[in-house]
Protein backbone atom coordinates (compact mmCIF):
# COMPACT_ATOMS: atom_id res chain seq x y z
CA UNK A 1 0.00 0.00 0.00
CA UNK A 2 1.17 3.51 -0.71
CA UNK A 3 0.45 6.93 -0.17
CA UNK A 4 -1.32 8.46 3.01
CA UNK A 5 1.51 10.63 3.71
CA UNK A 6 2.83 13.82 2.67
CA UNK A 7 4.80 13.73 -1.33
CA UNK A 8 8.42 13.91 -0.32
CA UNK A 9 7.65 13.35 3.09
CA UNK A 10 9.56 9.56 2.91
CA UNK A 11 12.63 11.43 1.40
CA UNK A 12 12.99 13.88 4.48
CA UNK A 13 12.59 10.86 7.24
CA UNK A 14 15.43 9.13 5.37
CA UNK A 15 17.91 11.98 5.02
CA UNK A 16 16.95 13.09 8.57
CA UNK A 17 17.31 9.10 9.23
CA UNK A 18 21.09 9.11 7.91
CA UNK A 19 21.56 12.56 9.27
CA UNK A 20 21.17 11.38 12.94
CA UNK A 21 23.40 8.23 12.06
CA UNK A 22 26.33 10.09 11.34
CA UNK A 23 25.87 12.64 13.97
CA UNK A 24 25.25 9.49 16.48
CA UNK A 25 28.45 8.09 15.06
CA UNK A 26 30.15 11.28 15.56
CA UNK A 27 28.97 11.63 19.22
CA UNK A 28 30.11 8.15 19.57
CA UNK A 29 33.79 8.67 18.71
CA UNK A 30 33.90 11.41 20.73
CA UNK A 31 32.92 9.82 23.30
CA UNK A 32 35.42 6.79 23.06
CA UNK A 33 38.16 9.05 22.00
CA UNK A 34 37.76 11.35 25.53
CA UNK A 35 37.63 7.84 27.66
CA UNK A 36 40.87 6.78 25.86
CA UNK A 37 42.84 9.76 26.05
CA UNK A 38 45.01 10.85 29.30
CA UNK A 39 44.78 14.25 29.74
CA UNK A 40 45.20 16.25 33.04
CA UNK A 41 41.72 17.63 32.17
CA UNK A 42 39.73 14.73 32.51
CA UNK A 43 37.26 15.99 35.18
CA UNK A 44 36.07 18.24 32.42
CA UNK A 45 36.27 15.97 29.72
CA UNK A 46 33.98 13.58 31.37
CA UNK A 47 31.31 16.25 32.33
CA UNK A 48 31.33 16.83 28.74
CA UNK A 49 30.82 13.46 27.44
CA UNK A 50 28.20 13.47 29.78
CA UNK A 51 26.66 16.09 27.07
CA UNK A 52 27.70 14.50 24.59
CA UNK A 53 26.25 10.89 25.89
CA UNK A 54 22.60 12.98 26.56
CA UNK A 55 22.97 14.48 23.03
CA UNK A 56 23.58 11.04 21.57
CA UNK A 57 20.38 10.03 23.84
CA UNK A 58 18.14 12.31 22.17
CA UNK A 59 19.59 11.75 18.66
CA UNK A 60 19.04 7.83 19.56
CA UNK A 61 15.55 7.84 20.90
CA UNK A 62 14.92 10.59 17.40
CA UNK A 63 16.46 7.71 15.16
CA UNK A 64 14.11 5.36 17.05
CA UNK A 65 11.35 7.35 15.74
CA UNK A 66 12.31 7.86 12.44
CA UNK A 67 12.88 3.88 12.19
CA UNK A 68 8.92 3.47 13.49
CA UNK A 69 7.60 5.79 11.01
CA UNK A 70 9.56 4.41 8.06
CA UNK A 71 8.80 1.04 9.02
CA UNK A 72 5.16 2.00 9.01
CA UNK A 73 5.49 3.37 5.47
CA UNK A 74 6.43 -0.12 4.69
CA UNK A 75 3.59 -1.90 6.29
CA UNK A 76 1.47 0.62 5.20
CA UNK A 77 -0.30 1.27 8.56
CA UNK A 78 1.51 5.31 8.49
CA UNK A 79 -0.75 7.63 8.96
CA UNK A 80 -3.10 5.39 10.23
CA UNK A 81 -3.73 5.96 14.62
CA UNK A 82 -2.30 2.89 16.62
CA UNK A 83 -4.97 3.58 19.03
CA UNK A 84 -8.27 3.98 17.38
CA UNK A 85 -7.11 3.20 13.48
CA UNK A 86 -8.43 6.34 11.79
CA UNK A 87 -6.43 8.76 9.74
CA UNK A 88 -4.20 10.81 11.42
CA UNK A 89 -4.80 14.51 10.16
CA UNK A 90 -2.61 15.72 7.36
CA UNK A 91 -1.46 18.96 8.76
CA UNK A 92 -0.53 16.79 12.18
CA UNK A 93 1.45 14.42 10.22
CA UNK A 94 3.41 17.59 8.34
CA UNK A 95 3.98 18.76 11.75
CA UNK A 96 4.86 15.95 13.29
CA UNK A 97 5.84 13.32 11.07
CA UNK A 98 6.45 10.06 13.78
CA UNK A 99 2.89 10.72 14.94
CA UNK A 100 1.27 7.39 15.40
CA UNK A 101 -1.87 8.66 17.08
CA UNK A 102 -4.81 11.10 15.74
CA UNK A 103 -4.98 14.27 17.76
CA UNK A 104 -8.27 13.01 19.80
CA UNK A 105 -6.05 9.97 20.58
CA UNK A 106 -2.73 11.94 21.63
CA UNK A 107 -4.78 14.74 23.66
CA UNK A 108 -6.70 11.89 25.45
CA UNK A 109 -3.17 10.65 26.55
CA UNK A 110 -2.14 13.77 27.55
CA UNK A 111 -4.76 14.78 29.59
CA UNK A 112 -4.66 10.70 30.97
CA UNK A 113 -1.26 11.14 32.16
CA UNK A 114 -1.72 15.10 33.77
CA UNK A 115 -4.25 13.63 36.29
CA UNK A 116 -2.88 13.74 39.43
ZN1 LIG B 1 -6.89 7.87 17.38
Amino acid sequence: MQGNWPEGLKKRLEDKRDELTSRLARVTANVRRSLDSDSEERAKQLADSEVVDALGNEARIELGKISDALARMESGEYGLCKECGLQIAEKRIEAYPYADECIDCAELDEEIRARP
